[in-house]
């Protein structure tokens, strides 16, 4: 593989390990484990396994190990782990990297297991997380003390889609020695800056975009060889959140065809942005790539001007417009999951959410009218029509 190659090459045949058959798709090497030819041999590959050498799949498999290349080759890092999901790479890189006495600093706007991680278990072995209203520079540079070791943010927050300044962030952590470490998911591989923008640690949940078609689940862990061989391997390996070779299989697929869905997605989701921008019945379109965005220069700089797949709809009439919108879509299938082929609507304040108290949910601005969408490979047309029709039926 060259490091010239341009995304769509290196989503086709990046990390690519044939066997001696000269197989042309990647092959799935569904086993646990892998046969010495002496003692000798096992021993020696104990002491120091090979690029090409695996002892047990918790620790590495050549499928799962062809997904990492892969993905890391497109995000531009150095080095990837997989893991079984997103939520085993969020846990894996937090708590690979630190210890009792440690400070964090996180964004507010997270996914709800996300928030437990931070919120719930960090803390329990003496990790110290302070939140902040991520968009809020002041709040960042106020709460970022010498001993703070990691901050921790979505890069587009869930469902209200603000941005995230990973550069002026990255610059205050950076400035104290603390690691920048981004949850990548809405932003996607394809409309990601956040290496080049001084991201050390990215992760995604493969579930999402990568897989892009609802069948597996799975994550992964990208920044430097130091830090992924070095803090996050020995963690993974020896606790038991590996991507299993099947799952890895998918993904590794997945990413071949994930340049042309995402753009094709993202090119329906500014369409439909664009189409129900001030329709009556709406309080807010909420969408990275409108012109009126909150941060929209931002969303040029650090998403090439892209807002992603995802938008979301703030409904006049409150929950019971929200309910009758959702019903009434014939193409959209009413789910949680995003970033697949079939549209998927959600209404965040009863299902994603739910746990969050009004109080929280009013700060991250759900609110009881807000349906997020997001937007799959069906004809942008279709799902226009689909959907002005839905809203007029809700009123
Ligand atoms: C889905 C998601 C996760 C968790 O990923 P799983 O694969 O479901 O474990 C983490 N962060 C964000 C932003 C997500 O959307």
């Amino acid at each position: 593989m060259s490091e010239d190659w341009n995304e769509r090459t290196k989503a086709v045949h990046g990390g690519v390990r044939r066997s001696q058959y000269g197989e042309v798709s990647e092959a799935i090497f569904l086993t646990q484990g892998f046969v010495y030819d002496s003692a000798e041999a096992a021993e020696a590959r104990f002491i120091e396994a090979g690029d090409d050498e695996f002892i047990y799949a918790r620790y590495g498999n050549p499928t799962v190990r062809m997904f990492e290349e892969r993905i890391a080759a497109l995000e531009g890092c150095e080095d990837g782990f997989a893991t079984a999901s997103g939520m085993a790479a969020v846990n894996g890189a937090l708590v690979s990297m630190l210890k009792a006495g440690d400070h964090v600093v996180s964004s507010r706007a997270l996914f709800g297991s996300c928030l437990y991680i931070l919120e719930n278990i960090l803390t329990r072995y003496g990790v110290e997380v302070t939140f902040v209203d991520g968009t809020d520079l002041e709040q960042w540079r106020d709460a970022i003390r010498p001993e703070t070791k990691a901050v921790f943010f979505e890069s587009l927050s869930n469902p209200t889609l603000e941005v995230i300044d990973i550069a002026a962030v990255a610059e205050l952590a950076h400035a104290v020695g603390a690691l920048v470490v981004v949850d990548n998911v809405f932003a996607t591989p394809v409309f990601s800056r956040a290496a080049e923008l001084g991201a050390d640690v990215i992760i995604y949940s493969a579930t999402k975009h990568i897989d892009g078609q609802g069948r597996a689940l799975g994550g992964v862990i990208l920044g430097s060889r130091d830090f992924i061989r070095g803090t996050v391997e020995p963690y993974m390996k020896h606790t038991g959140g590996a991507l299993s070779p099947f799952s890895a299989w998918i993904l590794l697929k997945g990413l071949e065809t994930m340049p042309l869905r995402v753009r094709a997605q993202a090119d329906t989701a500014q369409a439909i942005a664009e189409a129900l921008d001030g329709h009556q019945a709406l309080a807010r379109v909420l969408y990275p790539g409108l012109k009126d965005h909150a941060q929209h220069d931002l969303v040029q700089t650090q998403m090439g001007g892209r807002g992603g797949t995802v938008l979301s709809l703030d409904l006049k009439g409150g929950k019971d417009a929200a309910f009758r919108f959702l019903n009434a879509m014939s193409i959209p299938v009413i789910s949680n999951n995003l970033g697949d082929a079939k549209s998927i609507a959600t209404h965040p304040a009863t299902t994603t959410h739910q746990r969050l108290s009004d109080a929280q949910k009013d700060a991250l601005g759900i609110t009881p009218g807000l349906v997020r969408f997001s937007v799959g490979l069906e004809d942008a047309g279709d799902l226009i029509a689909d959907l002005t029709r839905a809203l007029e039926t809700a009123g």
